[in-house]
């Protein structure tokens, strides 16, 4: 079986989730105006190292939306994204802050890494490059609010960023973070991750993959009112058996359990 970031981050969100997601191939509808916007820009941001037209690129990829009937966000619409994105590639070009050599090679690159029985874990990087002339491993975030900085050091505890630096090696880690708002903004945020940090993950995919393999799939997201987490949950419909809710955000592509690391091309 191939493991990723993304499979066990939803395991660990709660166990249920990843039965619904992986076992049972239920999967939340593509209708999310903000994952495709950030699909699309990734795009562009390839075209920008590739010396290619970003903009024309962002364009021409978030256009295949532009008539589809997405949920948008926070009173986003399509318009209003799109100029976000050509504010957020100039502020990004004039800020000169990344640097990558060889970017055929250089951007969303594959690695895996074999593990015990007839597992292994895939990770596609965003890039491996420069950020104000020190190397780092580089993922690349769309959203509409800022990150949170403080208190210091708290990107160091960024799960998917010591997943990362385990699976190359790579002890400094980088998000470049594009915010949508008002006034658009580029977060440079670097940290360093451990050999304690990349050991210690390594034991939470072996436990973790223990206890999938041992069909451990009871539900436990946490309860926490008033805001109890399953709320936010796309498959609150199969939880709660409210079969308008499924087919309102979930489609089934039964049979797709050996696929399930492909939705780390998705995030
Ligand atoms: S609705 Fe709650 S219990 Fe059900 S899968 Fe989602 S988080 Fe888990």
């Amino acid at each position: 079986m191939t493991y990723s970031y993304t499979q066990m981050s939803n395991y660990l969100t709660c166990p249920r989730r990843y039965r619904h997601r992986y076992l049972d191939g239920w999967q939340e509808k593509d209708t999310r105006a903000a994952m495709l916007f950030g699909r699309a820009f990734e795009q562009a941001l390839s075209a920008y190292f590739l010396r290619e037209d970003a903009a024309g690129v962002l364009f021409r990829e978030w256009s295949a939306y532009k008539d589809q009937q997405l949920h948008y966000s926070k009173g986003d619409t399509w318009d209003r994204m799109l100029q976000q994105g050509i504010q957020l590639l100039d502020r990004f070009c004039q800020d000169d802050r990344i640097r990558i050599r060889q970017s055929r090679r250089n951007l969303q690159i594959k690695f895996e890494r074999p593990l015990a029985g007839k597992n292994d874990f895939v990770a596609y990087v965003d890039a491996i490059g420069k950020l104000d002339g020190t190397r780092c491993l580089i993922e690349w975030k769309t959203t509409s609010a800022r990150y949170p900085e403080e208190p210091d050091g708290l990107l160091a505890l960024d799960p998917q960023l010591v997943c990362y630096s385990w699976m190359t090696g790579i002890s400094e880690v980088a998000q470049i973070v594009f915010v949508r708002k008002r006034l658009v903004e580029v977060q440079y945020l670097r940290t360093t991750i451990t050999d304690e940090q990349r050991h210690e993950f390594g034991h939470l995919v072996a436990d973790t993959i223990g206890r999938i393999e041992s069909a451990q799939f009871l539900p436990h997201s946490g309860i926490r009112f008033p805001q109890n987490p399953c709320s936010m949950c796309p498959y609150i419909g199969l939880c709660l058996g409210k079969q308008e809710l499924v087919d309102t955000r979930l489609v089934r592509r039964p049979g797709a359990e050996n696929l399930g690391w492909l939705d780390e091309l998705a995030y």
